[in-house]
């Protein structure tokens, strides 16, 4: 049988995907998984962390608060409701919402777990080739998230004593009076500190040092007024930008995606004053803002690495029995679309997308392939954010249906803005401040 559409990958994206077309059409699409049953990020779910958004911004609420995929259902299905109620979360926690993601992939019957996507190919339709079978379909989304980011300097070295911090669970490194550096000085670098911390006496390490790039570790900006970001409207605004603008704001913005949440912050503060003055058996955490690591050798079981302070140009050596690269994520390239890969344009290292995230190719117009989650320079800082899944979802599906895009039945946003510098005015602005 051939389809309209198949998934490939189906986290929360292609998941919310799903939920649309099953409660709206109910047939004629299937979504893959390499995954049995759906873990979140399962190398650094870390058990206290928290979801960074409200639980409103799940699956489907956004774009129909009356689906029996959203997270209030999920919570009253399986008898939770009044206790989650009761126990009066300020956030929730990002494993409870990673089993609400997992009872939506099996509660639905597009969802298809255990199918590696290998490769896809085009013969006036998509083959879409699985360990277990060829498929067929007109159209294909790509859903796959993004991939650790390792810099330059760390290649080559990686293994069990240096890694990116979303192996961290898989490779459960023994750090015991150890010291371990944690590289990068964002949300990743302040839960990976806490889970380290936070460990029983008698596997905690003896030592931490933190490293970050920016002079201090710095807030992500969560402010009312700065979410209007993550808005639709603001994101159909930034789709229509000139380049230089659209790289202009995503430099001003950047705070809005990039930080340390404020209960992060407290928890690491806290961590800090109790190694500090109460803890018996202390782990000594020494903090490095504003550095880099320059190089990155291999000495005996450990790595010696070289932090560069700007403007300052001074240079301090740290040699770290286990070095945790919370280095943050990139586009995952998919060599699945190898076959097809020179069909496609490219702007810079993205694949270049409409606003309705198909992807510019030389095939047939009624031939798509859609991808989302690896599009920021395009998107805007929304792009991989759970804030607009549910949207970008429905952009897709009313896609697919060939209907006109739906309006918003909420209002405009309370501040679109009338205008951002000129696109030549952004291009000089970037040339002065040398980007
Ligand atoms: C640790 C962490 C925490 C985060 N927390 C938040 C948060 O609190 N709030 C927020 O807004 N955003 C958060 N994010 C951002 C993140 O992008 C979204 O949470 C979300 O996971 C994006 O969903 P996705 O479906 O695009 O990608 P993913 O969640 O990465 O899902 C991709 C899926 O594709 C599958 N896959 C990959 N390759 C193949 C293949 N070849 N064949 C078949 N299947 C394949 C994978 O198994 C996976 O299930 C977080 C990111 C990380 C890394």
């Amino acid at each position: 049988m051939e389809l309209s559409c198949i998934g490939v990958g189906t986290g929360p994206s292609n998941l919310s995907l799903a939920c649309q077309i099953h409660e709206q059409i109910g047939q004629g699409a299937l979504f893959l998984d390499r995954q049995v049953d759906f873990h979140w990020h399962p190398g650094s779910a870390f058990d206290s962390t928290e979801l960074q958004v409200s639980h409103f911004k799940d699956l489907i609420t956004p774009v129909n608060p009356r689906s029996a995929y959203t997270f209030v259902n999920y919570l009253h299905e399986n008898g939770r409701l009044y206790h989650f109620l009761n126990a009066q979360f300020e956030t929730v926690l990002r494993a409870e919402f990673e089993q609400y993601l997992n009872w939506a992939f099996h509660r639905n019957p597009l969802v298809r777990g255990g199918e590696t996507v290998r490769e896809i190919r085009f013969d006036g339709e998509f083959r879409v080739r699985t360990d277990n079978a060829v498929l067929g379909a007109r159209n294909v989304v790509v859903g796959i998230g993004k991939q650790a980011q390792i810099p330059p300097q760390f290649q080559g070295w990686t293994g069990p004593n240096l890694f990116h911090s979303s192996e961290i669970l898989h490779i459960n490194p023994q750090v015991h009076k150890k010291h371990v550096c944690v590289v990068g000085g964002g949300q990743s670098g302040a839960e990976m500190l806490l889970h380290l911390v936070g460990r029983p006496e008698e596997w905690r390490p003896g030592s931490i040092t933190w490293v970050s790039q920016s002079e201090n570790y710095l807030p992500i900006d969560n402010s009312p007024l700065t979410n209007k970001l993550f808005t639709p409207c603001l994101s159909d605004r930034f789709v229509a930008m000139c380049e230089p603008q659209r790289r202009l704001l995503l430099r001003r913005f950047m705070r809005a995606s990039e930080g340390i949440s404020e209960n992060a912050q407290r928890a690491v503060y806290q961590a800090l004053y109790r190694h500090a003055f109460l803890e018996p058996n202390r782990c000594e955490i020494t903090l490095r803002p504003g550095c880099t690591v320059s190089h990155c050798i291999n000495v005996g079981a450990g790595h010696r690495l070289t932090l560069q302070y700007a403007p300052v140009e001074e240079v301090e050596e740290v040699t770290a029995d286990i070095v945790i690269l919370a280095t943050g994520y990139e586009n995952a390239v998919p060599g699945f679309l190898e076959p097809i890969a020179h069909r496609l344009e490219t702007i810079e290292n993205e694949l270049a997308i409409r606003e309705d995230f198909s992807v510019f190719w030389d095939g047939p117009r009624d031939r798509r392939i859609f991808v989302y989650n690896a599009n920021v320079g395009q998107g805007g800082l929304a792009d991989p954010n759970l804030t607009l899944l549910a949207w970008r979802a429905r952009r897709i599906l009313d896609s697919l249906m060939e209907s006109a895009p739906r309006v918003n039945p909420e209002p405009p946003d309370f501040i679109c803005p009338t205008s951002v510098e000129s696109c030549s005015d952004a291009k000089a602005e970037e040339m002065g401040s040398g980007i």
